[in-house]
Order: C-alpha cells, then sequence, then structure tokens
C-alpha cells in the first residue's frame, strides 16, 4: 500500500422510529461519499438487536435493495471511510459492532485518535481481544467497557482518555449518540427530520434528507437523540474549554461547498480564497481555470477579482473517484488523465492562470501542467488556495511522513521548477484562515505551521496498530510531543 495523503471519513446517524432508518442513512452516507470512498456500513437498531452491513467500496457498490431491506430499525449509524489507521480491509470497515457489559454498541468515527496504542494496551489487559487494527476499535472497546451507570458516565471515561480527533456517532439498542473532541477538530452536525433527528459530519446530508439544520455539535460535547427528542451534555464540563481547532483543510477541500462550517457556506467561503489569491499573486493571463471540482469555488473567486475571464477548460469524468483513490502509483499517474479531459480549443495559445487548492506530494500538478500544454496554453500560472503543507498531519488526513510532503523539503521556486509552470503562488496562511470567518487560534492549521492544539508524535505510524507480519511500512511509533 502506498503511503499518499487521503481523505478522512464521513459519520451519520439518526433516530427516527417512523422512518426507513436504513434508506435515510444511506442517502445520508451517500452525501458524504466525498469523504471516503474505500468501505461503506450501515447499522441499526430495532429496539432490542443491532444489526450490521459493511463492505468494501462505494456507497452504491456496497448496499443494493435487498441489503436496505434486510436492516430493520428505528435508529441506524453510517460511516464512508478512508483508512487513515489500519489497513484498507474488509474487516476494518465501519461501523464496528462490539459487545459490552452494557449489550451491544456500533460506533463510527472520523478523525484520528493519536494515543490509540496506550489505550489499546491498557484495554487488552483487561481480556479484551481487538478484531481489528483501527484507533476505532481501541474507543469502541474503551466505551462498551467503562464504568459508569450511564452511557454519559461511560462517554466522559472517552473523552477524558482519548487523544487527538474523533467525531463519533454511536448506536445502542434505544439511542443515537454523537460525540465530539474537546477541540473539534472534525467537523459533525445535527438535523430535525418530521419524526426525528440525524447527525452528520456535514450539513449537505441534512439539505439532501429534507432535514431542518439544528446546529453544529459543540467541541467536547455528547448528544444523544432517543425517544425523548435530543438531550446534550458535556463530559469534561464546560468549565475547562479546550482551543477549539476546526481543521482547515476542511474549509480548503475536504468538505462539499454546499455544507455549513460555523454558519459559514463555504462555497464563497473558497471564492474569498481564489480572490485573496489573485490580490496576492497577480498576473497578466487571458483565462482563469479550476481543477475541478475541489477548486472550481476559487477560480471564480480568482477570476472576479482579477477581472479576468473564467473559463471551464478541464472537463471532469465525475465517476472517476478522487485520484488518490489508486494505490499504486502507475495507476495514480494515469489518474490524472482518466479524471481530466482538456478542452483545446478553449485552451490553445491562451496564457492561463490554473487554480487548485493544493500540492501535497507534487504528483498531481506537474501532470495537470503537461496536459494543459499539451493542449495549446502558452503560459501555464498556478495558484494554490493554502499555504505549502510542510507538516504531517495526525489528525484523521493521511498526509504519511514529512518526507513525502514536496513543501516539507523543497521552496516555492523548486517546487515551480519540479511542476513546470510559469509562475506558482501560495496563498498565504492569513489569507486562507481569514474567509473562514475563524482566527488562526481557532483552526488546526498543523498541516500547513506545524503547531498542533495538542499533543502528537513526532511521526505516526498509520500500521502501528498492526500485528508485525501485517506491516509494510517500517516507521516505528515514537513518543509523544507537545507542540
Ligand atoms: P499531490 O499530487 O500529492 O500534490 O496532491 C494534490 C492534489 O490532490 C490536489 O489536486 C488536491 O485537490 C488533491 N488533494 C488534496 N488533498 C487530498 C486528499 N486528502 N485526498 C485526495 N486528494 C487530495
Amino acid at each position: 500500500m502506498s503511503a499518499s495523503l487521503r481523505e478522512e471519513c464521513g459519520v451519520f446517524g439518526v433516530y427516527a422510529p417512523g422512518e426507513d432508518v436504513a434508506r435515510v442513512t444511506f442517502f445520508g452516507i451517500y452525501s458524504l461519499q466525498h469523504r471516503g470512498q474505500e468501505s461503506a456500513g450501515i447499522a441499526t437498531s430495532d429496539g432490542r438487536r443491532l444489526h450490521l452491513y459493511a463492505d468494501m467500496g462505494l456507497v452504491t457498490q456496497v448496499f443494493r435493495e435487498n441489503v436496505l431491506q434486510g436492516l430493520p430499525g428505528v435508529a441506524a449509524i453510517g460511516h464512508t471511510r478512508y483508512s487513515t489507521t489500519g489497513s484498507s480491509v474488509v474487516r476494518n470497515a465501519q461501523p464496528l459492532l462490539v459487545d459490552g457489559p452494557e449489550g451491544q454498541l456500533a460506533l463510527a468515527h472520523n478523525g484520528n485518535v493519536v494515543n490509540a496504542e496506550l489505550l489499546r494496551t491498557d484495554v487488552a489487559s483487561q481480556g479484551i481481544e481487538f478484531k481489528t487494527t483501527t484507533d476505532s476499535e481501541v474507543i469502541a472497546q474503551l466505551l462498551a467497557t467503562a464504568p459508569g451507570e450511564s452511557w454519559e458516565e461511560r462517554f466522559s471515561t472517552v473523552i477524558r482518555r482519548a487523544r487527538g480527533a474523533y467525531s463519533l456517532t454511536v448506536l445502542i439498542q434505544d439511542a443515537v449518540f454523537g460525540l465530539r473532541d474537546p477541540n473539534g477538530i472534525r467537523p459533525l452536525c445535527i438535523g430535525r427530520l418530521d419524526g426525528g433527528y440525524v447527525i452528520a459530519s456535514e450539513s449537505c446530508a441534512l439539505d439532501h434528507l429534507g432535514a431542518e439544520f439544528v446546529r453544529e455539535v459543540a467541541p467536547g460535547e455528547l448528544v444523544r437523540i432517543d425517544g425523548s427528542g435530543l438531550s446534550s451534555s458535556f463530559p469534561l464540563g464546560r468549565s475547562r474549554p479546550a482551543r477549539p481547532a476546526l481543521c482547515l483543510f476542511e474549509y480548503i477541500y475536504f468538505a462539499r461547498p454546499d455544507s455549513r462550517l460555523g454558519g459559514k457556506l463555504l462555497h464563497p467561503a473558497r471564492m474569498e480564497m481564489g480572490a485573496g489569491l489573485a490580490r496576492e499573486h497577480p498576473v497578466a493571463a487571458d483565462l482563469v481555470l479550476g481543477v475541478p471540482d475541489s477548486a472550481t469555488a476559487a477560480a471564480i473567486g480568482y477570476a472576479h477579482e482579477s477581472g479576468i475571464p473564467y473559463a471551464e477548460g478541464l472537463m471532469k469524468n465525475r465517476y472517476v473517484g478522487r485520484t488518490f483513490i489508486e494505490h499504486d502509483q502507475r495507476l495514480r499517474e494515469q489518474g490524472v488523465r482518466l479524471k481530466f479531459n482538456p478542452l483545446t480549443e478553449v485552451l490553445n495559445g491562451k496564457r492561463l492562470v490554473i487554480v487548485d487548492d493544493s500540492i501535497v506530494r507534487g504528483t498531481t500538478t506537474p501532470r495537470v501542467v503537461a496536459m494543459l500544454r499539451r493542449a495549446g496554453a502558452a503560459e501555464v500560472h498556478m495558484r494554490i488556495t493554502s499555504p505549502p503543507i510542510t507538516h504531517p498531519c495526525f489528525y484523521g488526513v493521511d498526509m504519511a511522513t514529512r518526507g513525502e510532503l514536496i513543501a516539507a523539503h523543497q521552496g516555492v521556486e523548486e517546487i515551480r521548477k519540479h511542476i513546470d509552470a510559469d509562475s506558482l503562488g501560495y496563498l498565504s496562511l492569513q489569507g486562507t484562515v481569514a474567509p473562514s470567518g475563524r482566527t488562526d487560534q481557532e483552526l488546526c492549521t498543523g498541516c500547513f505551521s506545524g503547531s498542533y492544539p495538542g499533543e502528537v508524535p513526532l511521526e505516526l505510524d498509520k500500521f502501528a496498530l498492526e500485528a508485525d507480519g501485517e506491516r509494510d511500512r517500517h516507521a516505528l511509533p515514537l513518543p509523544l510531543v507537545t507542540r
């Protein structure tokens, strides 16, 4: 398996006794498909027992009509996964079902727990056997075996002990919970349906379901949806708030442009990023293009601000998954061509500004530039709506090791040469942060600044939780450091 930056996961939950909850969850995770395309799963509760179906593949590949009909219930949770810890194998697909002293529970996790190994050793010492290699099972077992009279008390063990990023949905017999880590690194929001409530990673899932947006789950908050409606608690108390640190990359790339974060619709926020880029890195050109779809809004913003016309110059085959889906370098390289087709007549002889959201390893960008040149572009000016990515992510974005990040060891001019652009401009951190309406102290900017909201390992080994024989990377877990 190659070590590359990958996207993370989407989580969903619903309590609505009058609804076909498996189908509601199907559409919920379908609209979160952009957050993970490796596996998909749904767990339902019929009020007495939990039912689970999860497999490798896209939501529509995993769930056929007969599978959905075999998932009865009053409540459900769902998950779309991209592996950030543990391998891409079916036993790691989520939701996870575990049996504890209080009965069955199913759990869906978005994020990455940085002290999972330590917690796993502790839980295993109580005689618990692990079936998967994920940090998510560590949380599920920690919750299932935690002491306490109530689920709220048991969740307080999780939130006190787990470090890192976790937005969770958890299903028990008669309720669904949503929990967000104290920094609120990954998003999570609540919506109201006629006969109940839903919880989802992003608000776009609520819109598709016709659910009314209620609010975001606050950092450190536990919400419960059940027959009595919606209730909330703060297991750590409100008196010791951690610093809020929503991932800035959610604004730049991950979340869908029709989702809202902190009350801000992302499409105009990305247009503002593009406008900022035009102010910071102006250039004389004939057309502005975006790399579809993630950079389209920013390209429109660049065009408005600069007065250079916006054009569609690259057509995307939307049915080829994201480039990073490919696990093999050769296929990944092909992937750019499989994904984009240039409109030669539009591009021929033109000086182009091409906007993208990020350069990670520097694999995609030179191929996009080469494609535009082959199509006859006279000049290619690359503009990126984020700062150089110089540090790895420990919180759920699989950016692999620092060594693979091109900007960790090359300056802007070297990168420009590598991608073969006539000019290259990155948006400043300030310019990236401002459109979010938050300050950099309210966001996690770790991959750009090296400053993380909590303790992080020096280098995270994605396969740290796997048996030695299964490891295909050699990085060893290193001590935790605080930055
Ligand atoms: P790279 O080829 O490694 O430099 O990756 C940069 C490209 O990948 C850009 O076109 C981004 O839009 C895209 N990208 C950025 N982050 C991710 C991610 N987490 N998963 C998939 N693609 C990404």
